[in-house]
């Protein structure tokens, strides 16, 4: 058999294009090496809970946002999600601030925590809005960036018109350079507040997020986050038996290890010596990941050089999934819970931000009876977490860390907790293969760095890629765009 397509990796970005392709009628093959689907927005089920991998927080559910396009192209029915409002409650030593996603709620809560700024701050949210309904309408048409080919250019230049280029200024400009421009650059709790949404979002701060990828980030929240029911897996699950229902095929416990080309043909060696064969091939699973995938021969025809990529670097992440007393939490709607130090403003990692995200009670696929399953989590350097020497006690440290600083807010949390794993990047590369424990893509480091993208080519004809490293980057929605990108492209 000679598939149309091979899919490695059953990651978000892999399922979106499979799917795709699928219902554009390809033969199509999809491998994931582990036992689960979703990747980074999996799961996994120990003692009665259920645990997300990674990925929490859902999106672009509401009218006209991607998996709600996605899901109508595709003919399936969404699942049961409870949309979050307050979005996150952030929780700082003097005070609590509700996110709201409603845009009137949310102004509110602005005049009632930065009185000072107030209008300030509102108007710095009406730029965010505005500009981040334009990043969308030009990232929905699926350009390929950065354009790497005649007809890459080409359709960017057709992207071309009033509203593209509206948004010039804001792709020479940190968020930070926003801040200034509405004199807000000095107000700390401000600040620390966006930080904090950067780094869940984007992975970076204000002075290094260019301001059109900031305020993407930023209006998305407000659109619409939520808690889907047996967490993101479920969407990987949906996407999978679409698949499947069109004729094609995902096999799990199927690691790709080694992809070379023969004639036009590519070939995929899985497990136990099978050879598969396709004529396209699109890799799901990091660009980290690509030299150890490709035969040396592709891998010497790939523009991506693997010692740049290697010293690139990217954050990684530090995880505790638990179990909790349901009746810890009783006097909060909110599901999502930032932890912010404000002494260390520019500590927004390692247990300096971090993220406590707690299944809907009334998902009752997630925990056992009278328990709630729970997820921590915070970004991490990924090189300490090598060193075997002092390992365990760093884990342990980071983990009293952050349980610690619950217990601080929640009172009885740490007694509360039923079953706790901690995970580190050494855990990320045990189990979603992500070499060195590298997630999320890369983050911005500076006003022009999303000009240093990968796209969805790999240099190799034939050879494709998607997911968190390749434009339009992290996160759950930029992962799917990047997997449809693909699928339009081979499809055109
Ligand atoms: C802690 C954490 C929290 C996050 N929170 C959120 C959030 O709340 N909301 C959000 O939208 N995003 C969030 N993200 C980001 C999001 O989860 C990722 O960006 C996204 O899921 C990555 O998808 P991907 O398609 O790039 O592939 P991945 O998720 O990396 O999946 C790749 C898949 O490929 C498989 N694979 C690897 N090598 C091979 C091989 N050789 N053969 C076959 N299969 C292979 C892996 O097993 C894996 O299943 C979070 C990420 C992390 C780590």
């Amino acid at each position: 058999m000679i598939y149309d397509v091979a899919v490695v990796g059953a990651g978000f970005g892999g399922l979106a294009s499979a799917a795709e392709l699928s219902r554009k009628g390809l033969k199509v093959i999809l491998f994931e090496a582990s036992n689960e689907l979703g990747g980074s927005a999996g799961k996994f089920e120990r003692q009665g809970y259920r645990f997300q991998s990674g990925a929490t927080v859902g999106m672009g559910f509401e009218e006209g946002g991607v998996f709600d396009r996605l899901y109508a192209s595709l003919g399936i029915k969404r699942p049961d999600m409870k949309l979050l409002n307050p979005i996150m409650d952030i929780h700082l030593p003097d005070r609590t601030i509700h996110y709201y996603q409603n845009r009137a709620q949310w102004y509110k809560e602005i005049d009632c925590h930065f009185p000072q700024h107030a209008s300030q701050i509102k108007s710095f949210y009406d730029e965010v809005f505005k500009v981040g309904a334009l990043v969308d309408q030009l990232v929905e048409r699926l350009p390929v960036f950065p354009p790497h080919n005649f007809k890459d250019w080409l359709e960017m230049v057709k992207l071309v018109d009033k509203n593209s280029l509206k948004l010039i200024p804001y792709m020479t400009q940190t968020v930070e350079d926003r801040l200034k421009s509405f004199r807000l650059e000095s107000n700390r709790l401000f600040r620390t507040f966006l930080n904090g949404e950067l780094m869940d979002s984007v992975q970076t701060s204000v002075e290094n997020c260019p301001a059109f990828l900031g305020y993407a980030a930023l209006q998305t929240f407000h659109k619409g986050a939520y808690a889907v029911h047996g967490g993101l897996a479920t969407i990987a699950h949906q996407l999978a038996e679409y698949i499947e229902s069109c004729g094609n095929e995902v096999l799990l416990r199927h690691p790709v290890r080694n992809v070379e080309k023969s004639g036009q043909y590519f070939h995929l060696h899985s497990k136990r010596n099978t050879i598969f064969t396709a004529k396209k091939v699109i890799l799901n699973n990091s660009i980290h990941n690509l030299h150890d995938t490709l035969s040396e021969n592709l891998g010497k025809q790939t523009f991506i050089k693997k010692e740049k990529e290697k010293n690139r670097e990217s954050w990684g992440a530090f995880i505790i999934h638990a179990g909790v007393d349901d009746r810890l939490f009783r006097n909060t709607d909110a599901l999502y819970h930032q932890f912010i130090d404000p002494n260390h403003p520019d500590d927004l990692h390692d247990g300096g931000q971090f993220l406590l995200s707690l299944s809907d009670p009334e998902d009752k696929s997630m925990a056992p009876e009278g328990k709630r399953s729970l997820t921590l989590s915070t970004h991490t350097g990924v090189e300490p977490w090598w060193s075997a020497a002092d390992y365990e006690m760093k884990k342990e440290k980071m983990k009293n860390r952050l349980i610690q600083t619950v217990d601080h807010y929640f009172p009885g949390f740490e007694k509360s907790l039923d079953l706790v794993l901690p995970g580190t990047p050494v855990t990320f590369e045990k189990w979603l293969r992500r070499k060195r424990g590298k997630v999320g893509g890369y983050a911005p480091t500076g006003r022009f760095s999303w000009l240093d993208s990968y796209s969805i080519r790999t240099g190799i004809d034939g050879v494709y890629q998607c997911g968190d490293t390749v434009f339009p980057g992290a996160g759950t929605l930029g992962v799917t765009l990047s997997g449809l990108m693909v699928a339009k492209d081979i499809t055109r």
